[in-house]
C-alpha cells in the first residue's frame, strides 16, 4: 500500500485518515530527521472540522520523536512553506487541499519550503510501515509552541509585487475562499493592495458550507453571480488551502486554468528573460505564448513538485500547472495561491481588463478522460510497445506528438484509472484524438 498520492496524504477523515495515521507520520517524519538535535516542524492545518483533531495526534507524535513544535494554527499551505523556509527544518500541512468536504490528508514540507521530494516521502513511508521509530528519552522530547505566520507571508507576498501599480489601479474584487485557510490571508492582502473586497464565504466554517473546496466554474456559481451584481473587475477563489487560484473575469466569465496559466506566462515574459516550466499536460497555449517571447519551456511530469524542483535546476522565471497552481520563484519554490493572486492583479493593472487579456491567448480544444483499470502501469507499459514509430515522450506516461496535436495517456499515481488527454485547434479533432487513446488503453485491458 501506498501512502503518499500525489500532493501527500489523503482520504476521508477519521475513517481513512485517522489519528493514528497522523501520530505514525508524524512519528516516522521525526524519525527521518532525528539526526542532529533540536529540529523543529511547523505545523499548520486548513479548516476542516478534522483539522484539530490531526494535527493534535501530529503534534504528539513530533514531540515523541524528539521534535519541537510550532503550532501555526490555520493557515495556507504555502504560508506554511512560507514559514519552514524562514523559521522551521520541516513542515507539516494538515489538508485535503480541493478534495470534498469529507476528506482531510498531511502534506510534508521540506526545510527549504518547498514539497517533500519523492524520494524522501519513499524514506518516511518506509519508516512509517516499518514501525520503527525513534522514540526520544524522558528528558529529550520536544517542546510546543505556537506562532503566526500570516504576517510574514503576507509582507514576503508585498515585496515581490508591484505594490504602487495595484494600488493605483483601484481594483474592486470579489474573494471566495470557499471557507478554507486562504480566508486568513487573501482578503486582507487585497486590502492591503488597495482593492475593494468583496468577500464570499470568508468565514472560518469547517464544515464547508458555501461550495465544494475545488474552485471549478460549477463550485464558483455564487462568486460568479456576485461579480456580475457588483461590476467587480474580476473574482478571484481558492481550494481548500489556498495554493491554487481561479479567476473570473469582469464578465462573470470563468477563465480557463490554462488561458491563466498563458496569460501569467505573458505577463512574467514581458518583464523577465528565463525559462518557463510546466507540465506535459498543459495546453499549447502555453508553448505559443513562450516562442513569441523566445523563451524555453521545459516540460516536467505531472505534480507541483516536479515543476518546482526542475524551476530551481533551471533559474527559470515562471512555472505552474494547468490547474491554477503558479509558482513565482521571486517569492518561493511551490505552488501560492494569495502570491498568484497578487500578480494577477499586478497584470490586470499594468495590462488590461481580464477578459481581453484571455482573448488574446490561443485557443485550442482540450478533453481529458479516465479510463477505469486495475493495472495502470502494466496498460500504458502495453500500450508503449503498440507506439513503436510514433513521436512518443515518456516525461510522463505516453505523450503522442502530432504536427497540430498531441495525445497523452497516463497512469494516475492514486487511483486505479489511466486519463487520456488530447488539445488541437479543432474539436472534432480533440475528440477523434482522445477517443483513439481510449481505444488504445481498452484494447491493453484486454489483452
Ligand atoms: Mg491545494
Amino acid at each position: 500500500m501506498a501512502l503518499f498520492g500525489t500532493n501527500g496524504v489523503r482520504g476521508v477523515a477519521n475513517k481513512e485518515i485517522t489519528p493514528e495515521l497522523a501520530m505514525r507520520l508524524a512519528q516516522s517524519l521525526g524519525t527521518y530527521m532525528h539526526e542532529g538535535p533540536g529540529k523543529t516542524v511547523a505545523i499548520g492545518r486548513d479548516t476542516r472540522n478534522s483539522g484539530d483533531m490531526l494535527k493534535s495526534a501530529c503534534i504528539a507524535g513530533a514531540l515523541s520523536a524528539g521534535l519541537s513544535v510550532i503550532d501555526l494554527g490555520i493557515a495556507p499551505t504555502p504560508c506554511v512553506q512560507f514559514y519552514v523556509r524562514e523559521k522551521a527544518d520541516a513542515g507539516m500541512v494538515i489538508t485535503a487541499s480541493h478534495n470534498p468536504r469529507e476528506y482531510n490528508g498531511i502534506k510534508l514540507i521540506a526545510g527549504d519550503g518547498t514539497e517533500f521530494s519523492r524520494a524522501g516521502e519513499a524514506e518516511v513511508e518506509e519508516i512509517y510501515f516499518s514501525g520503527k521509530f525513534h522514540t526520544a528519552g524522558w528528558s529529550e522530547t520536544g517542546n510546543l509552541t505556537g506562532d503566526s505566520s500570516t504576517g510574514m507571508y503576507m509582507r514576503g507576498i508585498l515585496g515581490a509585487v508591484d505594490v504602487e501599480a495595484v494600488r493605483s489601479a483601484n481594483l474592486k474584487v470579489v474573494v471566495d475562499p470557499g471557507c478554507g485557510a486562504g480566508a486568513v490571508v487573501t482578503p486582507f492582502l487585497l486590502k492591503e493592495l488597495g482593492c475593494e473586497v468583496i468577500s464570499l464565504n470568508a468565514q472560518l466554517d469547517g464544515t464547508l458550507p458555501g461550495r465544494e473546496p475545488e474552485p471549478t466554474a460549477d463550485n464558483l456559481r455564487d462568486m460568479i453571480a456576485l461579480v456580475k451584481a457588483t461590476g467587480a473587475d474580476l473574482g478571484i477563489a481558492h481550494d481548500g488551502d489556498a495554493d491554487r487560484v481561479a479567476l473570473v473575469d469582469e464578465k462573470g466569465d470563468f477563465v480557463n486554468e490554462d488561458v491563466l496559466l498563458a496569460m501569467m506566462t505573458k505577463h512574467v515574459l514581458a518583464s523577465r528573460k528565463g525559462a518557463i516550466v510546466t507540465p506535459v499536460s498543459s495546453s499549447l497555449c502555453v508553448a505559443d505564448v513562450t516562442k513569441e517571447y523566445g523563451a524555453e519551456l521545459i516540460w516536467t511530469r505531472v505534480g507541483s513538485i516536479d515543476v518546482a524542483r526542475k524551476m530551481m535546476e533551471t533559474k527559470a522565471v515562471f512555472g505552474g500547472e494547468g490547474n491554477g497552481g503558479l509558482i513565482f520563484p521571486e517569492h518561493q519554490y511551490c505552488r501560492d495561491g494569495a502570491m498568484a493572486a497578487a500578480k494577477i492583479l499586478e497584470m490586470v493593472a499594468k495590462g488590461a481588463r481580464l477578459s481581453e487579456l484571455a482573448a488574446e491567448v490561443p485557443h485550442y480544444y482540450n478533453v481529458k478522460v479516465k479510463v477505469h483499470c486495475k493495472d495502470p502501469r502494466g496498460a500504458v507499459e502495453k500500450i508503449r510497445q503498440k507506439l513503436r514509430g510514433e513521436k512518443v515522450d515518456a516525461t510522463d506516461g505516453l505523450k503522442v506528438w502530432y504536427d497540430d496535436a498531441w495525445v497523452l495517456i497516463r497512469p494516475s499515481g492514486t487511483e486505479p484509472l489511466v486519463r487520456v488527454y488530447a488539445e488541437s485547434k479543432k474539436e472534432a479533432r480533440t475528440w477523434e484524438l482522445v477517443r483513439w487513446g481510449e481505444e488504445l488503453v481498452k484494447g491493453a485491458l484486454d489483452t
